[in-house]
C-alpha cells in the first residue's frame, strides 16, 4: 500500500474483501455460527446486533442463501428511535424478521423469539449461546484463531516477519482469536485492538474469558491483552475531523474504503498509537474488517 508514516512499514489484510455479503471480518464468523449450527440440527438462526451491525447483514444474506429462516433482534438506540443505515436496509430487504428491543429487555426478548420458534415447530440456533448472550464464545473465536494461519502462510511465502497486528475491536471476538492463532503458533506478535466503543477493564475481561475458553482453560494475563480504549472519542460511532482525513487519506492514495464507526476509527487509533509509543521502524499488519457498507453511509462526510 501506499500509505506511509516515513518509518514503520505497513500492509493491510483485505478482510474487507472477502467474497460474500461485502466482506468483512463477519463473513468468517457467520461461517463458523452456520457451522455450529449444523452440527446442532436447528434450523433458524437468531441474531442480535443494531442498525449498524455487520454481523446482522452478513447473516441475514447467509441465511437467505441458505434457506434458513432468520431473525434480527435489535435494539433502539438511546434516544429510543431506530435509524436505518445500509446494513439495516439489506437485512430488511432480504427478508430477515426484525424484532425490535429495548436494551434492558434483550434477554426477554430473546427468549420471546425462542420460544415463538419452538412453537412453530423450529429448532432455533442464538448465535450468542443462552438467553444471556453467554456460552457460545469459543464458535466465533475459531473464526480468527484459523484466519492466522493465513498470516503465517503470508510470513512465510514473503520472508516478511510482522511486529504488531493492529485491528478495530468491539465485542473483541477478533482479537481473542487473533491472539489464540498466535498462542498456538508460539509467536510474540504485539496484537492492538484500537476499541470502537467498550472500555479496556471490562473488555480485557472479556477477552480473557474467550481465550480460555478457546484454549481449554488456559490462562491469560490481561496485562498481555492491548485493548486500546484510548481512541473511541466518547462511544459507538462517534469520531472526529482526524478519522474523516485518514478515511479520505486512504481512499484517494490506495482506493481503500474505511468507515468512521470500525475501520477509520482503528486506523486513525493505530497511527496515534505509534506516534504515542514512539514506534518506528516496525512492519506493521492492520487488519482491514470490513464494512463497506457503512463507508457508503458516511460518503457524504469524505
Ligand atoms: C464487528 C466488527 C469489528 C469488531 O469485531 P469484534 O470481533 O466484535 O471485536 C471490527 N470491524 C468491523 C468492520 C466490524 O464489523
Amino acid at each position: 500500500m501506499n500509505y506511509s508514516d516515513g518509518s514503520n512499514h505497513y500492509y493491510i489484510k483485505r478482510d474487507d474483501l472477502l467474497p460474500f455479503s461485502f466482506g468483512g471480518n463477519k463473513v468468517r464468523i457467520a461461517e463458523q455460527y452456520f457451522h455450529d449450527m449444523k452440527n446442532k440440527n436447528c434450523d433458524c438462526i437468531i441474531a442480535y446486533g443494531n442498525s449498524r451491525s455487520n454481523l446482522c447483514r452478513v447473516i441475514a444474506n447467509m441465511s437467505k442463501s441458505l434457506k434458513i429462516p432468520c431473525f434480527v433482534i435489535s435494539p433502539s438506540d438511546d434516544s429510543g428511535g431506530h435509524i436505518e443505515t445500509n446494513n439495516s436496509r439489506i437485512v430488511k430487504a432480504l427478508g430477515a424478521k426484525m424484532v425490535y428491543c429495548n436494551k434492558k429487555n434483550i434477554s426477554q426478548t430473546v427468549k420471546k423469539v425462542m420460544d415463538d420458534c419452538i412453537q412453530k415447530g423450529l429448532n432455533p440456533y442464538y448465535i450468542y449461546g443462552n438467553i444471556f448472550g453467554k456460552g457460545n464464545e469459543k464458535v466465533a473465536v475459531e473464526a480468527y484463531a484459523t484466519a492466522y494461519d493465513e498470516i503465517n502462510e503470508f510470513e512465510s511465502e514473503s520472508g516478511v516477519t510482522f511486529d504488531y497486528i493492529f485491528h478495530a475491536s468491539g465485542t473483541g471476538t477478533t482479537q481473542a482469536g487473533l491472539i489464540c492463532g498466535s498462542l498456538l503458533y508460539g509467536d510474540n506478535k504485539k496484537i492492538v485492538g484500537i476499541s470502537v466503543a467498550r472500555n479496556a477493564s471490562d473488555n480485557k475481561e472479556i477477552i480473557k474469558h474467550n481465550i480460555s475458553e478457546y484454549m481449554n482453560g488456559k490462562v491469560y494475563r490481561e496485562k498481555d491483552i492491548y485493548f486500546e480504549d484510548k481512541y473511541v472519542l466518547g462511544g459507538y460511532g462517534n469520531y472526529n475531523n482526524e478519522i474523516i482525513n485518514v478515511i479520505n487519506e486512504m481512499l484517494s492514495h490506495d482506493g481503500i474504503s474505511l468507515d468512521p464507526t470500525y475501520t477509520g476509527k482503528a486506523f486513525w487509533g493505530m497511527t496515534e498509537y505509534l506516534k504515542e509509543n514512539s514506534i518506528g521502524g516496525k512492519k506493521i499488519l492492520f487488519i482491514h474488517t470490513g464494512g463497506l457498507p457503512l463507508f457508503f453511509d458516511n460518503i457524504n462526510l469524505i
